[in-house]
């Protein structure tokens, strides 16, 4: 039984080993799923969100906690509602009769077990969209492991390559470790990033980077060390959406990122012979772009 992995959980990196159908851990999430929203979405790259849109299901709590995170109330607040895995699958069923272009599982990890059982039975009762991880990157190798069999892309966030900024803004000093190891799994199960005949994305990887206010140092390692190793077998995004949500004590993220550092890192892309990166217009730095987690679904 998959859910029995509930009991002492050790499905992200954190390893706290509670029983979460008694009390939660890190994550703040008990073993039943909690959705804070399933819809159309359409602020996705072009490749995910097409003209249908992507059929995103978001999931509540999480096992990083980001100071900064742009879904604040869903990633701390745990807005949403608690649904079984055969609602699950029937909320992903009706996404796909909506028209979606794929299911996007937006921090599901630490529902694994249960994402894994909805989309098993989704498939057999006619699920053919692809499903998509939508990851902070800080995930560990059996949970993508356990996964592998119903995962058809990757979109997974590379937040830093400084330890101290990943300790200090998320509380997991370990985040570059891990999320490199991740990577490498993820290519490994999906190498090559195949589109349809419309440009929508098949199979593959796609990893972003939100670029931080002050922090353009750390950003162009963490490009740099991605596109070294990888470079065309993944997509990259490159984001300057990062919206300040008047929550973190540090003053740096308290606003936008500016144009200029934007401009600067892509500079630094195109020097490294970056030739093909989603990159944002400044207008996606806006808070129209988060949508409501009121549990609809
Ligand atoms: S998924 Fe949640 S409870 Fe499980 S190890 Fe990670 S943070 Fe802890």
């Amino acid at each position: 039984m998959l859910n029995a992995l509930y009991q002492q959980c050790k499905l992200c990196p954190r390893k706290c080993g509670v029983n979460r159908y008694e009390k939660t851990g890190f994550c703040k999430a008990y073993a039943m799923p909690k959705v804070g929203r399933a819809a159309l979405h359409f602020w996705e790259e072009p490749c995910i969100s097409g003209t249908n849109g992507s059929g995103t299901v978001f999931f509540s709590g999480c096992t990083l906690r980001c100071c900064y995170c742009q879904n604040y109330n869903l990633s701390r607040g745990n807005e949403g509602v608690v649904i079984d895995e055969k609602q699950l699958y029937k909320v992903f069923l009706k996404l796909q009769s909506e028209g979606a272009h794929n299911i996007n599982l937006v921090t599901a990890e630490h529902y694994a077990p249960s994402v894994k059982v909805a989309v098993t039975e989704a498939k057999k009762e006619g699920l053919t969209i692809p499903v998509i991880l939508n990851s902070s990157g800080y995930v560990s190798l059996d949970t993508l492991e356990l996964l592998k069999d119903v995962i058809d892309i990757y979109l997974v966030d590379f937040k830093y390559m400084d330890s101290e900024l990943s300790k200090m803004y998320s509380f997991a000093e370990d985040y570059p470790l891990i999320t490199w190891k991740a990577l490498e799994k993820m290519v490994k199960h999906k190498p090559k990033v195949i589109f349809d005949e419309n440009g929508i994305m098949q199979s593959g990887v796609i990893v972003r980077h939100l670029c931080l206010p002050g922090h353009t140092k750390d950003s162009k390692k963490v490009i740099k060390q991605v596109f070294k190793k990888y470079k065309d077998s993944i997509v990259l995004s490159i984001m300057s959406q990062y919206t300040p949500m008047g929550k973190s004590k540090f003053e740096n993220l308290d606003r936008k990122l500016s144009e200029e550092e934007y401009n600067d890192i892509i500079d630094y892309c195109i020097n490294l012979g970056i030739e093909d990166a989603y990159i944002q217009e400044g207008e996606a730095a806006s808070e129209s772009f988060i949508p409501v987690f009121d549990g609809s679904h």
